[in-house]
C-alpha cells in the first residue's frame, strides 16, 4: 500500500484553507474560516503535516456527529470509519515502505491522530484505530524478518489487523511489572496461562500483542526483567479453547470495547515471540514516548470538538435577547480553554518534532519528559474543554444529541489511559525533578 499521500488525494491540498464551495452565504464562510483557525493557527504545519491533515479531514467529512453519538449511543464499535482508513493504508502510517507501509514519523501521526479526534469523532475515534497502528512499531523493531516480511504488508494494506495489547491485570495496572500470567517453554511452544484485564478491540483483531512472564518476578535481579512479549492468534486461541473474554461495561468510549480475557493452557508457537526473552518490557518502552505523545494529540483533538461544539452553540443559542457568547461569563472559561489546549499543543508538536529528528537533538529522557508532560497537560486541557462545553451548554449539556455529555466522559478517560495523570507526574517527578522514586 503506497504512502496514502503521496499518490492517495493529492487534490486535498488545493483546498487547504479554502471555505465551504457549496454555500455561499457569507456569514456561514466567516464562521467556517473562524472555526478552521480555532485549531490551525497556533502551529505552523509542515508541507507533509498539512497533507496529512487535509487528507484525514477528507476522510472525517463522510462520518458525522450523528454517526458518532450513534456508535456511542449503540456501543457499536465505528466499522465503517475505521474499514475506510484501513482501505486508504493508514494502518500503515508507522510501518516501512520496505513492508507496503506509510512510513511516517510521529511529526505527521500526531496530526493525524488530532484531527481524527477533532473532526467530531473524539478520543473514541482516535482510541478505535490507535492500536492498529502503534501494535505494528515492536514487530518492525523486533520481529524476525520471517514474520514482518509475511504479516506486516498485510497489516499495511489493512487486511490484517493487531488492534489489540494485552499488558494490564486485575493486580498490575500502573504497577505493571507485577503482571503474573505465564508463558513456560514446553519444546517448540510456549504455554501460557493467566489473566488479562481493560484489553482494548479484541473483538475487531485478527491478533493480541500479550506480555506475560517468563520467568517469574521473584527469579529476576531487576523487576522489568523475565517479561516477554508474544503476538498471539486470537482465532487459534479460541479454537483451542484456551481463551475466554468477558466485555466490561463501562461510561466512557462506548463503542471501542474492552474485556477481561482468561487464558489457559495457551499454546504458542515458539515463533509467537517477539524480540528476545525476558527483554519484552525493555521493547515496550523503547516506542513508549512517542506513543504517549500521540495520546497527548488524541486528547487535544477532544479538547479542540469540544471547544468547537460550544463556541457554535454560544454564538446561537440567545438567551435575555441575546447570544449567551456575548457573556464574559461564557466567553472567558472558553477562551481559556482554548488557551490552554494550544499550549499543551505546542508541547505536544514541538516534541514531535524532536523525536523525528527535525528539530534537535533527541534525548531518551527529555523526550521522556517532554512525553509525559505532554499527555498530562493534554489530558488535563481536554478534561478543562469539555467540562467547560458542558456548562455553556447549560442543561442541554447533558442532553446526547449536543455531543459535549460525550466528549466529557471521554476526556475523563483520558486522565486515566494509557497511564494515569499521576504515574505520568511521577516520572517528571523522579527524572526531571530529582525526587525519590515512589513507583
Ligand atoms: C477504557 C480503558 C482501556 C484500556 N485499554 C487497555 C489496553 O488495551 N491494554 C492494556 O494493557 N491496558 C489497558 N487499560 C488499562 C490502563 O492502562 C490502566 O487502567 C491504567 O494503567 C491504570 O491502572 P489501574 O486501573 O490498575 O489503576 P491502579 O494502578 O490501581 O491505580 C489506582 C490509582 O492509584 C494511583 N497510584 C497508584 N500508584 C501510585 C503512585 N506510586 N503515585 C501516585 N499515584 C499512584 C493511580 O494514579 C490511580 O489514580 C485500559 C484502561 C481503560 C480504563
Amino acid at each position: 500500500m503506497p504512502w496514502p499521500l503521496r499518490d492517495g488525494r493529492p487534490a486535498s491540498l488545493h483546498r487547504a484553507g479554502g471555505g465551504d464551495p457549496v454555500d455561499c452565504h457569507s456569514l456561514l464562510r466567516t464562521a467556517t474560516t473562524v472555526k478552521a483557525m480555532r485549531r490551525d493557527d497556533t502551529v505552523v504545519l509542515t508541507e507533509q503535516q498539512r497533507l496529512v491533515r487535509n487528507s484525514i479531514r477528507d476522510v472525517c467529512e463522510s462520518f458525522d456527529a450523528a454517526y458518532w453519538r450513534e456508535c456511542d449511543a449503540e456501543e457499536r464499535y465505528p466499522h465503517a470509519f475505521v474499514d475506510e482508513l484501513a482501505d486508504h493504508g493508514w494502518f500503515g502510517a508507522l510501518i516501512p515502505d520496505e513492508y507496503g507501509g506509510a512510513g511516517m514519523t510521529t511529526e505527521e501521526v500526531v496530526v493525524m491522530m488530532e484531527e481524527i479526534a477533532a473532526c467530531g469523532g473524539g478520543f473514541s475515534a482516535a482510541q478505535a484505530i490507535h492500536g492498529a497502528i502503534y501494535n505494528s512499531v515492536p514487530l518492525v523493531t523486533y520481529g524476525s524478518e520471517e514474520l514482518k516480511s509475511e504479516l506486516l504488508p498485510d497489516v499495511s494494506a489493512g487486511d490484517v489487523s493487531i488492534q489489540a495489547f494485552g499488558l494490564t491485570e486485575p493486580n498490575a495496572g500502573s504497577d505493571s511489572t507485577s503482571i503474573e500470567t505465564r508463558a513456560v517453554r514446553d519444546d517448540d511452544e510456549y504455554v501460557i496461562d493467566g489473566q488479562k484485564i481493560w484489553t482494548s478491540r479484541v473483538d475487531v483483531s485478527d491478533y493480541v500483542l500479550l506480555m506475560a512472564r517468563t520467568t517469574p518476578k521473584a527469579d529476576v535481579e531487576k523487576r522489568t526483567r523475565g517479561i516477554s512479549m508474544f503476538l498471539v492468534d486470537l482465532e487459534d486461541a479460541f479454537d483451542q479453547g484456551a481463551l475466554e473474554i468477558e466485555r466490561i461495561e463501562k461510561t466512557a468510549s462506548r463503542g471501542v470495547h474492552a474485556f477481561e480475557m482468561w487464558l489457559e493452557g495457551l499454546r504458542v508457537p515458539a515463533e509467537a515471540l517477539v524480540g528476545e526473552e525476558g527483554n519484552g518490557f525493555y521493547q515496550m518502552l523503547d516506542g513508549l514516548n512517542e506513543e504517549r505523545l500521540v495520546i497527548a494529540a488524541e486528547c487535544i483533538g477532544l479538547g479542540e470538538a469540544a471547544i468547537d461544539a460550544a463556541a457554535d452553540y454560544a454564538a446561537e443559542r440567545e438567551v435575555f435577547g441575546r447570544p449567551i457568547g456575548a457573556n464574559q461569563a461564557i466567553q472567558h472559561p472558553l477562551a481559556e480553554a482554548h488557551a490552554r489546549v494550544q499550549a499543551a499543543k505546542q508541547l505536544v508538536y514541538s516534541t514531535a518534532s524532536v523525536v523525528s529528528g527535525s528539530d534537535g537533538e533527541d534525548d531518551a529522557t527529555d523526550v521522556g519528559a517532554r512525553a509525559n508532560m505532554s499527555k498530562f497537560l493534554a489530558a488535563d486541557a481536554a478534561y478543562e474543554a469539555a467540562d467547560t462545553a458542558v456548562q455553556t451548554h447549560g442543561g442541554f449539556g447533558v442532553a446526547r444529541e449536543y455531543d459535549v455529555e460525550r466528549y466529557f466522559r471521554e476526556a475523563r478517560l483520558t486522565r486515566l489511559v494509557p497511564i494515569t495523570q499521576e504515574l505520568a507526574l511521577n516520572y517528571v517527578g523522579e527524572k526531571v525533578l530529582g525526587l525519590p522514586r515512589s513507583y
